[in-house]
This record gives structure tokens, C-alpha cells and sequence, in this order.
């Protein structure tokens, strides 16, 4: 039975359950890390190092400076650009009324989503968790992408996760939350981006995004739905691919998928690796 859920790991479902079982089950990782994930994931530590450091730029590009170093050569996702974007966040937010709450917050909760279910372990970080102008709780997201307009900030099952978690943590409502998308666009010079008829813009966009009662409601329902459909694969012992796959070249896994088990036992030897699990301690407090 499933006793553990994240984010990333009902949105792996969604997109094929054979990914959910070479990533939460098998727990295995391809060797080689892709270069959009390990420059979002060394971005989100120099954004941490901005707001602890009492929003500090230089914090920032120090930190990025000390953790980047093992990044591959990249034309795009490179040191100029992270300056670049933490810079234009530096510009446009540093006197923003934020005031911080709980900082990068992880949690661990326990969820009794139904009747029928055993409790889950529901595990996130949140980017950022403070107020706001209006003193009512919210947090941050920041997300790095080349495409910003493709975000759907309602449905996002991220989003509505993380409040009802919030909502849990923090015994109160939390019903809003601030998203920066940091566009990774090439040619973008001093966090501008011009367009073709000679205008330009910011290649940051924040979004105040809402949420309601209703709609936390629905996420537990929805989440509770996806954890019969995990538990039943399991029962079969069988995670089906996704149909219409079109991840060939881009999925982490698409070389199992395409292979059989001998050489599938051969690739996980020799191209994957155990992914290292956090220590997640359950609570129902922020520290
Ligand atoms: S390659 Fe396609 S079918 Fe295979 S795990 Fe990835 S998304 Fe699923």
C-alpha cells in the first residue's frame, strides 16, 4: 500500500504510472542528472540564500557561485543567466512588504484522506512561507522555465497541495500563494526580453494565485482517488505505460521503456542509480 505521497510524485502518475514505478517504487534515477533540473534545483538553493541572508544579491550569486561549480557547460543555463534572473528579482521585489514566516518550510504531514485508506505521509518544500501587505499567511513558489505561458496556475494540484498542507500546519486557513516564474529565455539582457515589435518586458511574471475551501476539499478527494489507482497497481503487480507517450528523448526512463528485462537489468547497472531518499520526520508543527 502506498504510505507516502508527494507532489512531484501524483504529477508523475498523472503523466504515465510506468514513470511513477521506475521513480517511487524501483527508486531508481538516471546517472547523468539533465541540466534543466540541476540548474532549477541549484537556483531555488541561491533564492534560499537571498531571503535568509536578509535579501541579499551578493548572498545569492555567492551561493550560486559555491554550488553551480558541477554544472555541465550549458548555452542557456549557465552562471550569466542565473545573475541575470536573480538580479531582476533583486530589482523588482527587494522592497516587496514580505515578511517571513517560516522560511523554506518542509513538511512531512499525515493525511487520513478517506475512510477506506490508511493514513499517507504527504512530504513538500515550500519555497517560501511569510505575509504579505494584508498580514494573511501565503507562500512563494519560484519556478525556472522557457516557456511561462504554459503555466496553469488553476488547475494546479502543487499549488492547492500546498495550501491544504499549510492549512494543516498552521491551524488556519491558507488560501493564497505568490508564484515567480523566472523566464529562461535566450538572448534576454539586464532581465529584459524584447519582443518583435520592438517593445520589451520582464522575463520575470509573479501571479497572486487564490484558492477556497471547496477547492482544498477537492484536492483531498482527488488525491485520495489517485492513491486507490497506485495501491491497485501494485495489486497487479503492473504500472502500465502511458499511451500516447511521447517522451521518447525526453522521459528519464524512456530507455527502460523501450527495452527488455535483460537489457532493462543491464541500463539500471549501468546508466541509473538508488535515489537517495531525505529523512522526513512526520509533524503537525513548523519549526
Ligand atoms: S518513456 Fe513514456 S511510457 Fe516510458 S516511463 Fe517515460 S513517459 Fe512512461
Amino acid at each position: 500500500m502506498v504510505d507516502t505521497i508527494s507532489n512531484s510524485r501524483l504529477a508523475t502518475l498523472d503523466r504515465c504510472p510506468r514513470k511513477e514505478y521506475w521513480r517511487y517504487r524501483r527508486k531508481i534515477e538516471p546517472i547523468v542528472e539533465r541540466v534543466p533540473l540541476t540548474f532549477g534545483r541549484l537556483f531555488h538553493q541561491a533564492c534560499k540564500a537571498y531571503y535568509d541572508q536578509g535579501r541579499s544579491v551578493d548572498a545569492a550569486h555567492a551561493t550560486w557561485d559555491t554550488e553551480a561549480t558541477a554544472l555541465p557547460p550549458d548555452e542557456l543555463r549557465n552562471t550569466a543567466k542565473a545573475y541575470e534572473l536573480l538580479t531582476a528579482y533583486d530589482q523588482q521585489f527587494r522592497d516587496e512588504e514580505w515578511t517571513d514566516i517560516a522560511g523554506e518550510t518542509k513538511f512531512a504531514i499525515e493525511l487520513q484522506l478517506a475512510d477506506d485508506l490508511p493514513p499517507v505521509v504527504y512530504r513538500g518544500i515550500i519555497d517560501r512561507v511569510g505575509t504579505i501587505g494584508d498580514g494573511k499567511l501565503t507562500f512563494q513558489e519560484w519556478k525556472t522555465t522557457a516557456a511561462p505561458w504554459n503555466f496553469l496556475p488553476n488547475p494546479n494540484h502543487q499549488l492547492t497541495g500546498y495550501a491544504f498542507a499549510m492549512t494543516q500546519l498552521f491551524g488556519e486557513p491558507v488560501l493564497q500563494a505568490r508564484v515567480t516564474l523566472f523566464g529562461m529565455f535566450k538572448g534576454s539582457k539586464d532581465g529584459r526580453r524584447k519582443h518583435k515589435d520592438g517593445t520589451s518586458s520582464s522575463v520575470l511574471t509573479r501571479m497572486l494565485v487564490l484558492r477556497t475551501a471547496n477547492e482544498l476539499e477537492d484536492w483531498r478527494r482527488s488525491v485520495a482517488s489517485k492513491v486507490r489507482v497506485m495501491n491497485m497497481y501494485e495489486d497487479q503487480d503492473f504500472w502500465p505505460g502511458n499511451d500516447s507517450c511521447n517522451m521518447y528523448g525526453k522521459c528519464d526512463y524512456a530507455e527502460l521503456c523501450g527495452s527488455p528485462p535483460e537489457v532493462q537489468a543491464y541500463l539500471i547497472d549501468t546508466a541509473y542509480r538508488p535515489i537517495k531518499e531525505q529523512e522526513w520526520e512526520v509533524t503537525d508543527e513548523v519549526s
